[in-house]
């Protein structure tokens, strides 16, 4: 006798749900977009145990009568669209129609709904399938579906269910994406009795956020706006100085759907670029608007991922959005003081205590900006002024030095300088690597950099390897205005080097390209591995910290960090600069 078998329905909702229900999370982020299909505008989530004991999510939505009610539960139904048409424009978040049959197939579930024009109301018990008929019960107008005891009947899945509080914390992120999404909706959260969340409508998003993360953060994002071909962004994005250790705080939603995308991923990344350290991941929030047709979200079944049809214009115009916003404004670190103690209770600060802790806070700034003690000669390398200033300078603002000569260089690393509102400490080596990185790299853009030829031509010996490397990327080398010729077997000899690199010692640096190339050249596109070899051109032919300065070269950095782009940042991200305010001052001295 053959061995092949139908499944059973149940069987099959129960293998299905393994792709929509892989954790009481999931569960309720399809009861809260059933919710939210359903038009509510108030949406109630209760937990008991981190899920495991029980999901209820309650709404004031349109509801259903009795036969949509015992329908709902069945495999493939869906009120949401009719015909193969409707599959390509989606605006509801559902349209599936598993959700509900595969939630009951491993849970026992109990739905109590209402349908507003009703004066009574009917509800259903399903027990891991096995469907009770629909009756009468009383209700307020809406729906509650109530998930008790997920997995029950299959202990494999059960156990690996985690603690109630991981399992809290992947709900928390759930009810996270949609109060982000969905502004305009009150949404309550509730954990073993206790209220964690209550989200009211009117609040505002910036609000929202403060009260999803902290206040801090909300305070802090920048926002901008930006409307092309149809497409609409408006992004709240933090500060580099905000950026986190981990790309979690990315939030992407296209008409209200969380998504993951990694084109748009991409773009972030980019806009940031530079202004944050690379192992770091900026904030940001990012909502597009755009028709329904012009992506596809059948293409996963949790729907968190979509297809653009033109997803070159989306990364672009996020990328834009973002870099234009950070070109106009200041983003320079402000310093935080330690802040005096002064709460009832607690030991009275005396003057004594309060600078010493001020001059604590300056020891373990100075502690962890120790200069590295190399020396080498820095003579004035000016900006070419008259060039520089076809370009608008952005980035640093609101901040007028004081006349000249008035600044100390300390540890012959770092420059402080008083302003109108305050005194700011410049990172000698950070700044002068971010002035050279700009002008080298507008130059670039603009054509190649300048050589200059070397007097006696210097000679170094490759691998067979290593000239490959050169002959794939002799196309950069040349934009870097670097001249090689083979000199004898295996040997090469610089003959021309660029004049803005003239304090790096050429060989030297031809060693470290190549080293870089062999190193990133695959993990990079042309334009990120140009943005390396810059970066370490840079730093290579920047003023180090330990290194003393003249007056006059102090000038000149403090003039041309005045017209470079992105100062208050090295390229690697770290900041250049950090801003002491008086008032700050005034205050921690208890003179306000
Ligand atoms: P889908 O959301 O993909 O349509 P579901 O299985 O999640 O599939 O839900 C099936 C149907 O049940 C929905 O199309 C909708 O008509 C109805 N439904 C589910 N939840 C609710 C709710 N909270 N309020 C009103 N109707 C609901
Ligand atoms: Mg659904």
């Amino acid at each position: 006798m053959g061995q092949i078998v139908v499944l059973d329905q149940n069987m099959v909702n129960m293998i299905a749900a393994g792709e929509v229900v892989e954790r009481p999370a999931s569960v309720v982020k399809e009861l809260m977009e059933n919710s939210i299909d359903a038009g509510a505008t108030k949406i109630t989530v209760a937990i008991e145990d981190g899920g495991r004991k029980l999901i209820s999510v309650t709404d004031n939505g349109c509801g259903m009568d009795a036969e949509d009610l015992a329908q709902a539960f069945e495999p493939h139904t869906t009120s949401k669209i009719k015909t193969s048409k409707d599959l390509q424009a989606i605006s509801t978040l559902g349209f599936r129609g598993e959700a509900l049959a595969s939630i009951a197939s491993i849970a026992q579930v109990r739905a109590v709904s209402r349908r507003k024009d009703s004066t009574s109301g009917n509800s259903i018990e399903i027990d891991c399938g096995n469907k009770a008929s629909v009756g009468p019960a009383s209700s307020d107008y809406g729906t509650t579906i109530q998930v008790r005891d997920i997995f029950y009947k299959l202990p494999a899945r059960r156990k690996f269910l985690k603690t109630a509080n991981t399992e809290m914390s992947h709900i928390i992120e759930q009810f996270t994406h949609i109060a982000l999404a969905r502004g305009d909706l009150d949404l309550t959260l509730i954990h073993n009795g206790r209220e964690l969340y209550r989200l009211v409508s009117q609040q505002g998003l910036r609000q929202r956020i403060s009260e999803l993360f902290s206040s801090e953060l909300g305070e802090n994002l920048l926002d901008v706006e930006n409307d092309e071909k149809g497409v609409h962004i408006f992004v709240l994005m933090g500060r580099p100085s905000d950026s986190r250790t981990s790309n979690k705080f990315q939030y992407i939603f296209l008409n209200g759907r969380f998504i993951r995308d990694k084109f748009i991923s991409h773009a972030i990344k980019e806009a940031y670029r530079g202004s944050i350290e690379p192992n770091r991941f900026p904030v940001v929030f990012l909502f597009i608007q755009m028709p329904y047709d012009d992506y596809d979200v059948n293409v996963h079944p949790t729907k968190i991922e979509v297809r653009f049809y033109n997803a070159n214009l989306i990364h672009s115009q996020v990328l834009g959005t973002l870099r234009e916003k950070f070109l106009s404004t200041d983003l320079q670190t402000q310093a935080k003081l330690p802040t005096a103690v002064s709460s009832a209770g607690a030991e009275v600060p005396t003057a004594g205590h309060r600078s010493r802790e001020i001059a604590d806070a300056m020891a373990e700034f100075f502690r962890k900006h120790k200069p590295i003690p190399t020396q080498q000669q820095f003579t004035r390398e000016p900006v070419d002024a008259e060039w520089m200033a076809k370009y608008k300078v952005k980035d640093i603002k609101h901040e007028t030095l004081q006349p000249e000569g008035k600044f100390i260089q300390i540890h012959d690393s770092f420059i402080v300088a008083p302003t109108d509102d305050g005194f700011i400490i410049i990172d000698q080596h950070a700044i002068h690597e971010r002035i050279i990185y700009e002008v080298l790299s507008k130059r670039i853009r603009e054509s190649k950099l300048e050589s200059q030829r070397l007097l006696i031509p210097e000679s170094f010996e490759l691998t067979e390897a290593q000239i490959d490397v050169l002959k794939s990327n002799a196309e950069l080398i040349e934009k870097l205005g670097i001249e090689l010729a083979p000199f004898g077997p295996r040997n090469y000899a610089v003959q021309a080097f660029p004049t803005l690199l003239s304090k790096v010692v050429p060989v030297d640096f031809v060693r470290d390209l190549i080293d870089l190339l062999v190193d990133k050249g695959a993990s990079f596109d042309a334009q990120g591995l140009l943005d390396e070899v810059l970066n370490m051109a840079a730093c290579k032919a920047a003023v180090k910290a330990g290194q003393k300065l003249s007056d006059s070269e102090i000038e000149q950095l403090l003039a041309d960090r005045k017209k470079t782009d992105f100062a208050s940042r090295c390229p690697h991200g770290r900041p250049t600069t950090i801003k002491f305010s008086i008032a700050e001052l005034q205050k921690q001295f208890n003179r306000t």
